[in-house]
């Protein structure tokens, strides 16, 4: 269900507490001590976004994000998933391309950060299904054809699998072609006032979609950088 935080967390202290606190904070929520079970209630619709540890017995965290973002079902796929670290040198493999979660928590944490993360991740996640990024007709750029009401890109012809914080950059960018923007800047048009994220998660993302996006992501034709300014779209790839 749509506000229901599924938290996955095989040491039972931690998850009650979150799931305590949570509940207490007004969410739904529904717990999971492995993957396998996890799973079966992300399949059976019963969760809205997922609390993620990374340490877990069998499936571990990352396999199973993974298995999330790759999904057949695209509704699966777009779950917003945080993830619960024990390090910080991990965030970066746990943002990039290869898991693709959404956010982080690096333990321990307080309820206070749970909870606010939880609230920003499933707001940027309403705000991307919501009107703010949808809206207009398909915007064509190249061999690119972005639906913003449905929050798909195509090229040519093949559906790109990005993330509803990746589609929200990119049609930011898409909008706004040659103009150059900070990661500061980013930050706050796209992620808004979220105190807790760093400007290297705008980066991360750019990363991600010119991984997506472009044919050499060494070599982007898309999205361009201008050095020590910031990022935008390349003017003469914009169209109707
Ligand atoms: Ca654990």
């Amino acid at each position: 269900m749509e506000n229901t935080v599924l938290i996955v967390e095989d040491e039972k202290d931690i998850r009650e507490l979150m799931d305590y606190n949570l509940r207490k904070q007004g969410f739904r929520t529904e717990t999971a001590r492995d993957g396998k079970e996890a799973l079966m209630k992300i399949r059976g619709g019963k969760a809205g976004l997922v609390i993620l540890d990374l340490m877990l017995p069998e499936i571990d965290g990352m396999e199973l994000c993974r298995l999330i973002k790759s999904d057949p079902d695209e509704a699966v796929r777009r779950l917003p998933v945080i993830m619960l670290t024990a390090r910080s040198e991990e965030i970066d493999k746990v943002l990039g391309l290869e898991m693709g979660a959404d956010d982080y928590i690096t333990k321990p944490f307080s309820t206070r950060e749970l909870v606010a993360r939880v609230r920003a991740v499933m707001r940027r996640y309403e705000a991307v299904q919501g009107t703010d990024a949808a809206g207009g007709k398909i915007i064509k750029a190249d061999d690119l054809a972005i639906d913003p009401d449905k929050y798909t890109v195509m090229k040519r012809g093949r559906h790109l699998d990005l993330s509803a914080m990746e589609f929200k950059l990119f049609l930011y960018l898409v909008r706004r072609p040659g103009r150059i923007m900070s990661r500061d800047f980013l930050l706050d048009a796209v992620w808004g006032n979220e105190s807790y994220v760093e400007p290297r998660t705008v980066d991360v993302h750019i990363r991600r979609l010119r991984e997506k996006i472009e044919d050499d992501p060494s070599d982007p034709r898309y999205i361009l950088t201008k050095r020590g300014v910031g990022y935008y779209f390349a003017e003469n790839k914009a169209g109707s």
